[in-house]
């Protein structure tokens, strides 16, 4: 063995897993929300010599040599970054969406500080306050929730909430929210309260960076993402703000703050992926995700399931279930037995636990990206809808297992 033998050769047994695993998502439905599946080029970035290198500190101010290509990597993507988004400023060190959350906590708040987010259990994301994360346990946590008829923000509710309490810290932006958010009118309230407006777009950030969204970057004081999910790139975080000065802060507090040596493999990756997301397909491809979620929330209503919301905005559909007496995780189970991949999760108000739920969130844009488009999601609508309405129907299961078959073989994934 040396440095020059490949996986295959030197591990067998991860490189026959990661063949499984390989077989697994071009053979199964991938529906859960937060994912997607990045191009090969974002992966070979991703899997490059870049790895090697320790580059702590920033583009032309680091503290190790032999810097001067990472250098150029990282001032791409940022700057790539900051015209996908029309931003002022931009980090793109970030390790992960909590990551990049953490550290806008770090440069903004003091703990004991008051934060206001939305409820987990409203499609909220735990790094908003919940008790079990960093956010709940350092600071005081007002949660704000959709309102009860029409699963959608009330911003009048919000406002009462935020003068009540006086937070320095408003989070918007959410994990299962089917809506556009209205940033404008959190700007408002954020302003009346002398409070920070974060906007959090890890799911939505493809759509935002392809217009198919509103953008919250010259509305908020910052913004921060994912860029895994609609946005297609390697698993990662950003930070995004229109004010640069107060944007060093927040490069402070990711490093020395909260992070040690960036990842300049998945940097570059990232960049890769901005410069995909700045082409006219990516445009395209945005819009689709809408149009098939459109058409899934469409054709599944249709079928007597009912969705949160009575519909969708953006890529994602939040079954409620309990217009068919059943449970998420019944149905997460169900599902599965047909090679569909998606995730319970809990509805606005839920009288389950979070672990049993009454809901199940599905997402477009893994699929689209493989190529789905309205007619073939209502195909997956009708699949769905078939297994759920039928669970003790082996034939049925069997018919369809076979559908789930032959829609991965009409578009497959990776041409490997
Ligand atoms: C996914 C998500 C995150 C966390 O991203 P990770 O990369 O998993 O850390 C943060 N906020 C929201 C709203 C998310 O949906």
């Amino acid at each position: 063995m040396t440095i020059n033998t490949s996986l295959e050769d030197s591990d067998l047994s991860i490189s026959a897993i990661i063949k499984k695993e390989q077989h697994r998502q071009s053979t199964h439905l991938e529906l859960i929300a937060s994912e997607n599946f990045a191009s090969k080029a974002v992966m070979e970035a991703q899997g490059s010599v870049l790895t090697n290198k320790y580059a702590e500190g920033l583009p032309n101010k680091r503290y190790y040599g032999g810097c001067e290509h990472i250098d150029e990597i990282e001032e791409l993507a940022i700057n790539r970054a900051k015209k996908l988004f029309d931003a002022e400023w931009a980090n793109v060190q970030a390790h992960s969406g909590a990551q990049a959350n953490f550290a806008v906590f770090l440069a903004l708040l003091e703990p004991g500080d008051t934060i206001m987010g939305m409820d987990l259990s409203h499609g909220g994301h735990l790094t908003h306050g919940s008790p079990v994360n960093v956010s709940g346990k350092w600071f005081k946590v007002v949660q704000y929730g959709v309102n009860k008829i029409s699963h959608q923000l009330d911003m009048e509710a919000i406002r009462e909430l935020a003068l009540k309490h006086r937070p320095k810290l408003i989070i918007c932006g959410y994990s299962a929210y089917p809506r556009q958010i209205d940033f404008s009118a959190f700007r408002k309230i954020a302003d009346e309260v002398g409070a920070y407006l974060l906007a959090d777009i890890a799911h939505i950030a493809g759509l935002v960076a392809a217009k198919a969204h509103p953008n919250p970057v010259s509305i908020c004081d910052v913004v921060t993402s994912t860029t895994h999910k609609t946005l297609r790139g390697p698993r990662g975080g950003l930070i995004l703000c229109k004010n640069a000065e107060l944007g060093k802060k927040f490069d402070k507090a990711v490093f020395p703050g909260t992070q040690g040596g960036p990842l300049e493999h998945v940097i570059a990756a990232k960049a890769v992926a901005f410069g995909e997301a700045m082409r006219p397909e990516f445009v395209n491809y945005c819009n689709q995700i809408i149009c098939n979620a459109k058409a899934l929330a469409e054709r599944i209503q249709n079928r007597g399931i009912s969705v949160i919301s009575n519909g969708t905005d953006n890529h994602i559909v939040l079954l409620d279930l309990r217009s068919i007496n059943m449970t998420g995780k019944k149905a997460d189970q169900l599902i599965s037995e047909v090679n569909i991949t998606a995730n319970k999760n809990t509805v606005p108000f839920d009288p389950e636990s979070p672990f049993v739920t009454s809901g199940l969130r599905l997402g477009t844009s893994a699929l689209t990206t493989r190529g789905f488009n309205a007619e073939a999601f209502c195909e997956v609508a009708d699949i769905i809808a078939d297994r759920l309405l039928n669970p003790e129907d082996e034939s049925i299961k069997t018919n369809c297992h076979n559908k789930v078959i032959n829609l991965c073989q009409r578009f497959p994934l990776y041409d490997y």
